[in-house]
């Protein structure tokens, strides 16, 4: 079997459950099961829900589940720097906008009978620069009027999805850099990856949608684009999507009730939607 560089990428939000176990077992076995191949990123860039008594739990969890790595785990908090270059990039090459909206006049905007996705034009310059001057943090938008007279056609592969073509207009202006942190998980996630090396991402179907923007990214920064394996997700008796908060499918609910980690992983495979 072919074995590639792949990574898992917990948020520590909270404990991880059984769909995180299935996806870290799809990216344990495309990396042949070998620690030297499997990568571990903690994405803690959100610190307005990242806790490092979760990541602590996490890693426990995962090599409770018979995970290893080699390398040390990679923490997106410690990256900000890379994240702000990459910003300070985009603004120099006139490719994102700084928005001042706040999420209900976006919303307002974007559900208008004509709207065409783009917020760039929405308030007056002048308005900008009150809210600015009252000290408002913008939120960084890609601007796609322009991205789009310089991207050609962009596709990408998944393993399980097959070709995917990028669709400019449903990426529209994106959110590049959250007002509050700064940067956002597409920014980070395309830097991490092609910065580690990975050759292959393996993630939940639900990121399906979000890797056209990492497609875009990889094209505007020119980095490779490894290959994709997006998996199914794992779904309650009821095919209902497991929620983050179901602690009776938490990782350690089941260790803790004598389940081993070839029995959660036969668990997983039956549960998947
Ligand atoms: N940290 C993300 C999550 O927990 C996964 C990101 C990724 O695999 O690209 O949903």
């Amino acid at each position: 079997m072919n074995s590639f560089i792949s990574r898992f990428a917990p948020s520590p939000t909270g404990d991880l459950h059984l769909g995180h176990a299935y996806s870290a077992f799809c990216a344990w076995q495309a990396a042949g099961a070998s620690s030297a191949n499997f990568k571990l990123r903690i994405d803690d860039l959100d610190f307005t829900r990242c806790k490092d008594e979760y990541s602590e739990r996490q890693i426990e969890d995962l090599k409770w589940l018979g995970l290893s790595w080699d390398e040390a785990p990679l923490y997106q908090n410690q990256r900000l720097g890379r994240y702000q270059e990459a910003l300070a990039e985009l603004k120099d090459r006139a490719l994102i906008y700084p928005c001042l909206l706040t999420r209900s006049e976006v919303r307002q905007i974007l559900s208008a009978p004509q709207a065409d996705g783009s917020l760039r034009h929405a308030i007056t310059a002048s308005e900008t620069e009150k809210r600015l001057e009252k000290g408002t943090q913008p939120a960084w938008r890609l601007d796609m009027e322009r991205i789009k007279k310089i991207t050609p056609e962009l596709t990408w592969h998944d393993e399980n999805y097959g070709l995917q073509i990028v669709d400019l207009d449903k990426i529209g202006d994106a959110v590049i850099a959250r007002r509050d942190i700064g940067a956002s998980y597409h920014l980070s996630v395309v830097f991490d990856d092609a910065d580690s090396a990975i050759e292959m991402v393996v993630r939940g179907r639900d990121l399906l949608a979000d890797t056209a923007i990492h497609r875009l990214l990889q094209f505007l920064f020119d980095l490779p684009t490894p290959r994709y394996a997006h998996h199914a997700l794992i779904v309650d008796d009821t095919g209902k999507r497991l929620a983050k908060r179901d602690d009776a499918r938490a990782i350690r609910s089941f260790r803790e009730a004598g389940f081993s980690p070839t029995e959660l992983f036969d668990l997983c495979v039956k549960s998947k939607e």
